[in-house]
């Protein structure tokens, strides 16, 4: 099939991507004319593990290719994927719709072709009926362009395969003939068993909320659980491990540490929030607030425990800082609680020298002010203290006894919960996580 995707970035490239390899005709349409100009020359904007090579092989394909078009969209295209961004607004919380409202407003007028506009952005519940009527009264073709919503699930670092290998596929349609549409577009998807939860349009905007206010809470529920932890000096890495054995618990989400961030979970809960509140069910999902409260409050801890190991002021100190991605396995520095924990540390009067594998020219951009290392143990030489902030795969191989070499103090935080503590502390570490006994 015929296939636009609107919005490249860390979703609609991926998907346009993916769309190609299971094989659609694809066109990536961005506003952006550098990130079309390389990702047209297979050069990846971001990193995502195996993006690269997909990338440059669908181009090479001719299956894949970029533009800054809607008309050349509209044109070609069955069916037009919405990956634009819906980011928080700074006042309400609530999503600024204002890029999907544009795309739509600039699209429909030229849906000249039978075709179906396919929302993926993140949005609140009523936008997919909204922008159905819109279409049908701005689209030449009339009710011929239909509307449908299809909620993405991806996480940075696996975008990939949730895209070709989804846990499922969720499809908001407001009628027969769209569920039909999708399920054709997704059949290389599907034959392999991928569940397909076919629904009304309210129903697929508010699953896509919904799960990441449910990731949000088991989140921040064992980061609270980890606080009384500190109290009693409890282990709350064996607490996640033991109830997560629970199978009506499960174990994914329950890693205690410095919290969530990145471009979805928090503006997605606020946005959730703002929504309830318009809706006037803010009384059932107050609670969210003090989900997002209690993230944001992992930072502060952070810098407290970091704080009490250099004596008590970070005034003067170096200061090592390990992964600034707000993950491991992206360059994503958007909300990141590890970047939050360096400025914040680098206010407080300390030297802040930062390493990430990937994400430290998208960290220099926001903050210049930081000092970069291009390796881990350049980060720590003559550090007072280490944080190790995002759980990259080679700060776990690093060797503490020659890491001890070359700090001033042998001395880490361990924001993550990932380290051996054992180790660490028999090669001389005085070592803290978030949540483990201090002693
Ligand atoms: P992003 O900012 O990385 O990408 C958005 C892209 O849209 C940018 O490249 C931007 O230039 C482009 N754009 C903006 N206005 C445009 C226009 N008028 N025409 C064409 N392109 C335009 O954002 P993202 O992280 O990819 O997220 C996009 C949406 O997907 C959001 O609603 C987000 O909540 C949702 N989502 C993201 C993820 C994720 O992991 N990043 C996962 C699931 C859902």
């Amino acid at each position: 099939m015929r296939v636009s995707v609107i919005g490249t970035g860390y979703l609609g490239a991926v998907h346009a991507a993916c769309m190609a390899e299971i094989g659609h005709e694809v066109l990536g349409v961005d506003a952006d004319p550098e990130k079309v100009a390389g990702l047209a020359d297979g050069r990846a904007p971001f990193y995502e593990p195996g993006f690269d090579e997909l990338l440059s092989r669908m181009v090479r394909s001719g299956r894949l290719r970029f533009g800054t078009s809607l008309a050349e969209a509209a044109e070609s295209g069955d069916i037009h994927f919405i990956c634009v961004g819906t980011p928080q607004m700074p006042d309400t919380g609530a999503a600024d719709m204002s890029l999907v409202d544009s795309v739509i407003d600039e699209l429909a007028p030229q849906l000249r072709r039978g075709c179906l506009v396919v929302g993926k952005s993140t949005v609140p519940v009523g936008t997919a009926e909204r922008l159905r009527a819109r279409i049908a009264e701005l689209a030449p073709v009339g009710v011929a362009a239909d509307l449908a919503w299809n909620p993405e699930f991806l996480s940075e670092g696996t975008a990939i395969k949730d895209t070709l290998q989804p846990d499922r596929l969720v499809v908001g349609t407001a009628t027969a003939m769209a569920d039909a549409v999708l399920r054709m577009v997704y059949a290389p998807i599907l034959v392999s068993g991928t569940p397909y939860v076919s629904t009304d349009l309210h129903t697929a905007e508010l699953v896509k909320v919904s799960a990441n206010a449910m990731l949000a809470t088991k989140i921040s529920f064992i980061n609270a659980i980890a606080d009384i932890c500190d109290a009693v000096d409890a282990d709350v890495v064996t607490l996640a491990e033991a109830i997560g054995l629970d199978s009506r618990i499960g174990p994914s989400s329950l890693a205690a540490g410095l919290g969530f961030g990145g471009g979805c979970l928090s503006k997605d809960i606020r946005a959730l929030k703002a929504r309830a509140e318009e809706l006037g069910v803010i009384d059932s999902l107050n609670f969210l607030r003090e989900i997002d409260e209690l993230n944001i409050r992992r930072r502060r801890r952070t810098v407290d425990v970091a704080r009490t190991l250099v004596d008590g002021s970070f005034a003067d100190r170096n200061v090592a800082v390990l992964g600034v991605a707000f993950k491991p396995n992206t360059d994503d520095v958007r909300d990141s609680p590890a970047l939050s924990v360096a400025v914040r540390i680098r206010h407080e009067g300390a030297t802040v020298r930062v390493h990430d594998p990937e994400a430290a020219s998208n960290a220099r951009e926001l903050f210049p002010d930081l000092d970069y290392a291009t390796e881990p143990e350049k980060a720590c030489e003559g550090a007072d203290v280490v944080l190790h902030l995002t759980e990259w795969a080679q700060y776990q191989a690093i060797d503490p006894a020659y890491l001890a070499s070359v700090v001033r103090q042998p001395r880490i935080v361990d924001a993550r919960n990932v380290l051996p503590l054992d180790r660490w502390r028999s090669a001389g570490w005085t070592i803290r996580g978030l949540g483990r006994a201090a002693s």
